[in-house]
C-alpha cells in the first residue's frame, strides 16, 4: 500500500507524529511537498500573499527536509503540476487512496483538505502544531475560554502537561516503483530564489542569509540548543521588548511558521535548561508566550472565517470601510510621518522580521491613526513576515483593532511614548531611517 505524505507547514522530521503514523501504515511512502503558489496569488489589496522573504526562508527548509529524506533512503518529491490539482493527479497517477499530513485549522487550508476529499481520496490530518495536546484540555477545543488569560490559568490549574516529542524515524519507507515527479531538487531553479538582505541593508534581528539562522530543521534545532544552553532565556523577560539585535527574544517563530521546528521540542529543551539553570522568570514567561501561540490556535479552531470577516468576532455592525490605498502604501513603505512607525516598517519590508513591541506599535497605527482597513494590514504582514502564521496573525490583528480577543477591546498605542521608552536614544529610528 502506498500512502501520499503531503508535508505542508511541518518541514520537519523530528516530533512529526503525522509522518510517522504514515511511516508505520504504509509499505511506501510518496513524500510531497507543493511548490510555493502564495508568491503568485494576489490579495485583494494588491500584492502577493507571500513575498521574497518567506519564498526564500520556506525553500532553505525544504532544502533541508529534501537532504534528510535522502540520508533515510527517500525523496522530498514535487508533483509536474503546481496546486492541489497537481497533488491529486499525482495522488490519482500512482493509485494512492490515502493521504496524511498535518491539520491546519484555517479555512482555506481546510477547505483544501476538503477537495481532496471531494475527489474520494481518504484523508488524515493530525494535530501537531500546537504545544498542548488537544485531546487532554480541560475543556472541548471548540469551547476553549476566549480571554487568555482564562485559558491560561485554567491550563495550569489543570496542570496539563506538553507530551514528550517524537524523535526523527531512521529510516523512511521507499518510494513504490515508476514514479513520475521530480525530485524536489530537479523542480527549483536556485536563481529564482531571491537572496533579499545585500550589504546595503543593514543586519536584522533574523539574518536569515547567514549560515546559522537558515530556514533548515537543522539550524532550527541548534539554535534551540544554543540559546537554552546560554544565559539568555533567564533574561528573557526583561529583554523581550527589545528592538534590535538576535538575542533579546528567542527569534523561534520563523522556524515554528514553516514547522522545521516543534514547540514540544522547545517545551523539552526549556524543561532540561530549568532542571540544570534553575526556573526562572525569564523562562516561565517562555512558557506564557507560548500559550499565546496556542491560544491563537484554538480561537481559529472555535471561530474559523469568523476572523477573516470585517467585523471579525465582535457582535457590533461593522464600520464603513475606510481603506485608502495611499494611506495603506505610505505605511506599507515607511512614510507616513511618524518616525517609529517609519522605522519598525522599513525594517520588516527589507529583512521579514519585526519585533512584538513594533508589530504592535505599526498595527495600531495603521488601524487607529490612519484609519486603515486592519484586513489590509494583516494582510502586508502575510506577504511580509518570514514568521507568518495564519493563526497568530489574524488573531493578534484582530485583538489590536478591537474584533477579536482582547477583554479590552482593542489596543491603542501612543505611538510617540511608546517611542521614548522603548527607543530613548532613537538609536533604532536612527539605524532604519536611511536605508
Ligand atoms: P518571543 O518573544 O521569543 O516569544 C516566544 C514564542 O512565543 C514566539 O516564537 C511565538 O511562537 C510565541 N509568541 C510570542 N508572542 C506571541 C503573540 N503575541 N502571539 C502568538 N504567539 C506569540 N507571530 C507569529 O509567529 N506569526 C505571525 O504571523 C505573527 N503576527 C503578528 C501580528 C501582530 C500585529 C502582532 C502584534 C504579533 C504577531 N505575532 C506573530 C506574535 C509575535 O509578535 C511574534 O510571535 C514574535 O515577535 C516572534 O519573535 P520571537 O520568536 O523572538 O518571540
Amino acid at each position: 500500500m502506498t500512502t501520499l505524505y503531503w508535508f505542508r507547514n511541518d518541514l520537519r522530521l523530528h516530533d512529526n507524529p503525522a509522518l510517522h503514523q504514515a511511516c508505520q501504515q504504509a509499505e511506501h511512502v510518496l513524500p510531497v511537498i507543493l511548490a510555493d503558489q502564495t508568491e503568485l496569488s494576489v490579495t485583494p489589496w494588491g500584492f502577493a500573499r507571500q513575498g521574497p522573504h518567506r519564498t526564500a526562508f520556506r525553500w532553505q527548509a525544504a532544502k533541508g527536509l529534501s537532504e534528510s529524506l535522502k540520508a533515510r533512503g527517500s525523496t522530498l518529491l514535487c508533483p509536474p503540476e503546481p496546486g492541489l490539482e497537481g497533488l491529486l493527479h499525482f495522488a490519482q497517477r500512482h493509485g494512492v487512496k490515502q493521504v496524511v499530513c498535518e491539520t491546519i485549522d484555517a479555512p482555506s487550508e481546510q477547505a483544501d483538505i476538503e477537495h481532496l476529499k471531494a475527489a474520494g481520496l481518504q484523508v488524515t490530518s493530525i494535530d501537531q502544531s500546537t504545544l498542548l495536546p488537544m485531546d487532554e484540555l480541560p475543556f472541548e477545543a471548540r469551547a476553549t475560554p476566549t480571554v487568555f488569560t482564562a485559558f491560561r490559568q485554567a491550563i495550569e490549574k489543570a496542570g496539563t502537561q506538553p507530551k514528550a516529542p517524537l524523535l526523527a524515524p531512521d529510516t523512511l519507507p521507499g518510494l513504490p516503483d515508476g514514479v513520475d515527479a521530480a525530485d524536489f531538487w530537479q523542480t527549483r531553479d536556485e536563481t529564482r530564489v531571491p537572496t533579499p538582505i545585500g550589504p546595503a541593508v543593514p543586519r536584522g534581528s533574523f539574518p536569515y542569509s547567514e549560515a546559522q539562522w537558515q530556514g533548515s530543521e537543522a539550524c532550527a534545532l541548534a539554535h534551540v540548543a544554543r540559546y537554552f544552553e546560554s544565559g539568555l532565556p533567564r533574561l528573557y523577560k526583561t529583554t523581550r521588548n527589545g528592538l534590535m539585535g538576535t538575542d533579546y527574544s528567542t527569534k523561534f517563530s520563523p522556524w515554528l511558521a514553516i514547522g522545521a521546528l516543534s514547540p514540544r521540542t522547545i517545551w523539552s529543551a526549556l524543561r532540561a535548561h530549568e532542571a540544570s539553570q534553575g526556573p526562572s522568570d525569564g523562562s516561565y514567561w517562555i512558557w506564557f508566550e507560548l500559550l499565546w501561540r496556542d491560544h491563537f490556535r484554538l480561537m481559529m479552531r472555535r471561530f474559523g472565517s469568523q476572523l477573516f470577516a470585517p467585523r471579525g468576532l465582535a457582535s457590533k455592525p461593522h464600520e464603513p470601510n475606510t481603506h485608502d490605498p495611499q494611506r495603506l502604501a505610505q505605511w506599507i513603505e515607511g512614510q507616513t510621518g511618524q518616525p517609529f512607525v517609519d522605522a519598525g516598517m522599513r525594517e520588516l519590508k527589507m529583512t521579514g522580521y519585526l519585533s512584538n513591541r513594533l508589530r504592535q506599535n505599526v498595527a495600531s497605527y495603521l488601524i487607529h491613526e490612519m484609519q486603515g482597513d486592519w484586513r489590509a494590514g494583516a494582510a502586508w504582514f502575510e506577504h511580509a513576515l518570514i514568521d507568518y502564521d495564519v493563526s497568530s496573525n489574524q488573531g493578534n490583528w484582530a485583538y489590536i483593532a478591537g474584533v477579536g480577543t482582547d477583554p479590552r477591546g482593542g489596543r491603542r498605542f501612543n505611538v510617540a511614548k511608546q517611542a521614548k521608552d522603548y527607543d530613548q536614544h532613537g538609536e533604532y529610528q536612527h539605524y532604519w531611517s536611511d536605508v
